[in-house]
């Protein structure tokens, strides 16, 4: 039996006040995500705390990575604790863009920029960086001769290597991402590509996420320093303005402990990449799981228990649309799953091994397979922590299952705990919508009874 956590007891205390303020209830709403604000501007303040910046230079800029969790609320309240987006896509874009965030505070980064895209980004004065020689050509080509006011960058693949996880290495012989470093003449053509072209001032990388050691990470950084270097010792000191680490700290899934700390990471940079913090080069960073995923948690009502082949299994209404990853590559991406009852309160039973499924239609819809948790019963609550990146802020939409509620969440210190609405619920008629289909003014209400038929 593991110790009950700080963090867990403040699940608990969330979940019951969600359960009290009716945003939980078995019929009307069986699911929803919950994102704790308070703990978001505490890892914050911590990832400003770790990174100290270069002596003499503007501080370091902490872009946070917005696939992680996109909802305009949640960018706008980074926005608020000085951080900048990392954005991929046009949809992210105008995403940080609604939430207020400054062009010079976005970095726009993705392998398939449309020309259309480049063009907008350089116009509202994003910062770039480009994945392969092919896009340096595109932006001589929409630069024609002029100064960007934009930040412009080459994304490096510095080959060192994948993690646990080879779907979030991007640092591997054959990654999709960057410009290889290592693969013949890429260096001595790299090297050229600064030298043609005056606004080519940053180097980007990124290893990669989930299952990557810090060492590795920081092996990565440190080859685009070094590369940095290279320019530098060629052309002049200043020549390369800054550089973007990209994000990548791991999560731990297994417990309530924050580990790795953005701490022990910048301890790996100073340990294999020194001159990142002494060089002259400004540093953004882009960290995205890392900054939400323990600061977000969701629960779902069991709506049925059964057993099958002599194992439980508990029906819920968090699947696959809430938990694509852990759906579908159960291995990589355990979750934790915590049994409450109707109310919210932690069960304490005995431990007995049971699955934990979703509500979609297929056999793998399962959270959690023989894991031992309390007896679930119908009604009772399951909460999966660890999930305010990644899951519920980016749902799947299979068997035309709607997206839930999202809350933000505060609390005060006389323990009354505040709830904002970060994305309503989407009602059924909403996916007719979409496919042009209005809902019609009034749905037959209730169960027939036999005799009007
Ligand atoms: C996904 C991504 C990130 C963020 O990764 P995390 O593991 O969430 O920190 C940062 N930069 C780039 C280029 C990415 O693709």
């Amino acid at each position: 039996m593991t110790a009950v956590t700080r963090a867990a007891v403040r699940r608990e205390h969330i979940l019951k006040e969600a359960v009290r303020q009716g945003l939980l209830d078995p019929d009307r709403s069986s699911l929803a995500g919950f994102v704790d604000l308070d703990g978001v501007a505490a890892t914050v303040g911590a990832l400003h705390e770790a990174f100290p910046g270069a002596p003499g230079l503007p501080d370091v800029t902490h872009t946070f990575a917005a696939k992680a969790n996109c909802l305009v609320p949640v960018l706008r309240e980074l926005e608020g604790h000085g951080m900048g987006c990392e954005v991929a896509t046009a949809g992210e874009l105008a995403r940080a863009l609604a939430a207020g965030f400054p062009a010079d505070r976005i970095v726009f980064d993705s392998p398939a920029k449309s020309r259309a895209e480049l063009e907008r980004a350089l116009a509202l004065g994003v910062a770039v960086n480009a994945d392969s020689f092919q896009e340096l050509e595109r932006i001589d080509g929409l630069l024609a001769g002029r100064a960007p006011a934009s930040r412009i960058g080459v994304r490096l693949n510095c080959q060192v290597g994948g993690g646990a996880i080879a779907a979030m290495s991007t640092a591997t012989h054959t990654s999709k991402f960057g410009v290889p470093l290592t693969d013949p003449g890429n260096r001595e053509r790299l090297l050229r590509a600064f030298a043609e072209r005056p606004w080519l001032t940053w180097v980007h990388t990124h290893t990669g996420s989930q299952g990557c050691p810090l060492d590795l990470m920081a092996r990565g950084v440190a080859q685009a320093v070094d590369f940095a270097d290279q320019v530098s010792a060629a052309f002049g000191r200043g020549r390369v303005e800054g550089i973007d680490i990209g994000g990548g700290l791991p999560v731990n899934f297994a417990d309530d402990e924050v580990t790795p700390t953005f701490a022990d990471y910048v301890g790996q940079l100073r340990a294999h990449a020194p001159r990142l913090f002494e060089g002259g080069y400004r540093i953004v960073t882009e960290f995205g799981r890392s900054l939400l995923a323990k600061n977000g948690f969701m629960a779902a009502y069991v709506e049925y228990t059964k057993s099958a082949g002599g194992r439980p299994i508990a029906v819920t209404h968090a699947g696959v649309q809430v938990a694509t990853r852990t759906v579908f590559g159960p291995d990589a991406w355990p979750l934790r799953i915590e049994a409450h009852d109707r109310h919210g309160a932690a069960k304490r039973g005995r431990p007995v091994r049971q699955d934990v499924a979703g509500p979609a239609c297929f056999a793998g819809d399962l959270l959690a397979r023989d894991r031992a948790l309390p007896p679930l019963e119908p009604g009772d609550l399951v909460v999966v922590p660890d999930t305010g990146a990644y899951y519920f802020s980016t749902p799947f939409h299979y068997n035309s299952l709607p997206e839930p509620a999202v809350h933000g969440v505060r609390a005060g210190a006389d323990g009354r705990v505040e709830f904002t609405l970060l994305r309503p619920a989407q009602d059924p008629w909403q996916l007719t919508e979409r496919d042009g289909v209005r809902a019609p003014s009034r749905e037959p209400a209730g169960v027939p009874s036999g005799g009007a038929r």
